[in-house]
């Protein structure tokens, strides 16, 4: 059984509010909301973070972003706007070493962030 929360996740072992779910991406609803819609984007493939990402995962990124779009469109905040967050690293607080996009909106965000 892996360790990771994520790898978890996909493999079931741990609940979440599916979203959306393609061949090499899978999303799901953030257990901790910062915004109506927080949606995470995450790939099937374990990736620690962006930091580790390399040429040859050219292929799941850009279908984590395609993800990210049809998601925007199905929660109705595509047109308004939204924001796409990979944190890395300490001070960002990232929390869970498997790579996520974070879908954020429905209300106006702030920049920079706090
Ligand atoms: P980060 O701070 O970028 O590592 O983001 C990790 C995110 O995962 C946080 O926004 C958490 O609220 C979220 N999270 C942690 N555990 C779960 C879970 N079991 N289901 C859904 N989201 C989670
Ligand atoms: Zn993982």
């Amino acid at each position: 059984m892996s360790d990771c929360l994520f790898c978890r996740i996909l493999a079931g072992e741990v609940p979440s509010t599916e979203v959306h779910s393609t061949e090499r991406t899978y999303a799901f609803r953030d257990i901790n909301p910062g915004a109506p819609t927080h949606v995470l984007v995450i790939p099937r493939q374990h990736i620690e973070n962006a930091a580790t990402v390399e040429p040859d995962h050219g292929e799941v990124l850009a279908e984590m972003l395609v993800a990210a779009r049809d998601i925007a469109r199905a929660e109705g905040i595509h047109d308004r706007g939204y924001r796409l967050v990979f944190n890395v690293g300490e001070d960002t607080g990232n929390s869970v070493p498997h790579l996520h996009l974070h879908v954020i909106g429905g209300r106006k965000l702030g920049w920079p962030p706090g």
